[in-house]
């Protein structure tokens, strides 16, 4: 156990750890468990033979929580992510969400996923990409109208409303697809590097913005990304992925109290922990 966190107390109240196929049972937070990953493995055809991107793989988050992924390239990060969002099947385990499976729950509009790429529709207005989700859902548009706009002034467009997506800048762009991932008001948010393409300070600021929506929204989260500063900002856990067979190794939790101010970043409590998890992807080879 890393000082800081032993100083705060905090560590063994909310750590446990998944290590290769097996759970090991440490005091779970109080907090019910909301999502469970179970021994989830998925292999792929590679030119070079069958590549694992996920060896069997658990974890559990629990409801409201914010758990962070980080790990090398090509450690099965966004294949865990989308086996947990129903877009890629496991070849082996399972995931429960609230006891449903994922396709269940992201059927009933409970499951907002993000990617870097914010994907946008050119043609529709920030209005009518954030109303996307909705449609699919086949839910009427006109009805939702007062949430889509409290939405868009949520992730600070505000006056942006009508703006087609080669009006915006990538960080404005990266708030539509925010917006539009919380739209119906999901329970589970998935986010798979979402600020990755924007520059550092823009980061920051997304960061921030990131955890009050996060905070008034009560979902439990899941942001896969290659920003250890980032992961310790935002995240209540930190999960470390080692490549080869991809596979989570470690979690380390992250007892600072919300909401967590920018200049929390220049304490040495947080750089101790970010100094730490420097140490474990080291140690998993991470080409940095
Ligand atoms: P990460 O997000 O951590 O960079 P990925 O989950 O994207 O890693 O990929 C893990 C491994 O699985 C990589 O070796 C990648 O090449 C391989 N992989 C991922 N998706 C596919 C796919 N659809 N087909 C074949 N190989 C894939
Ligand atoms: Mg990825």
């Amino acid at each position: 156990m890393i000082t800081a966190l032993a100083t705060a107390g905090l560590g063994a109240a909310v750590a446990f750890r998944a290590r290769d196929d097996r759970m090991e049972a440490k005091p779970m937070a109080e907090a019910a468990v909301d999502l469970i990953v179970d021994r989830v493995a998925k292999v792929f055809p590679g030119p070079q033979g069958p590549v694992t991107a996920l060896s069997p793989t658990s974890l559990k988050l629990s409801r409201g929580s914010f758990v962070a992924v980080i790990g090398p390239s090509g450690c099965g990060k966004s294949t865990l992510l989308r086996i947990i969002g129903g877009l890629e099947t496991p070849d082996q385990g399972a995931v429960l969400i609230r006891g449903k499976s994922p396709e269940q729950f992201r059927a009933e509009g409970e499951l907002g996923i993000a990617f870097q790429d914010p994907a946008l529709l050119p043609w529709r207005s920030v209005r009518r990409n954030v109303a996307l989700p909705l449609q699919v859902l086949g839910r009427r548009v006109a009805d939702h109208a007062g949430q889509i706009d409290a939405l868009i002034q949520l992730v600070g467009l505000a006056g942006y409303e009508d703006a087609l997506p080669s009006q915006l800048s990538g960080g404005m762009r990266q708030r539509v697809a925010i917006a539009r991932a919380l739209v119906t008001e999901p329970s589970v948010l998935l986010l798979d590097e979402p600020f990755g393409a924007l520059d550092q300070i823009l980061r920051r600021a997304m960061n921030v913005e990131l955890q009050r929506i996060w905070m008034k929204s009560g979902a439990t989260a899941l942001l896969v990304t290659h920003g250890i500063d980032e992961a310790v900002f935002l995240a209540d856990e930190v999960a470390v992925m080692r490549a080869k067979p991809g596979r989570i190794a470690e979690i380390i939790p992250v007892p600072f109290p919300r909401p967590r101010d920018p200049a929390l970043m220049t304490t040495p409590e947080f750089h101790e922990i970010c100094d730490h998890l420097a140490a474990l992807l080291g140690e998993a080879g991470d080409e940095a």
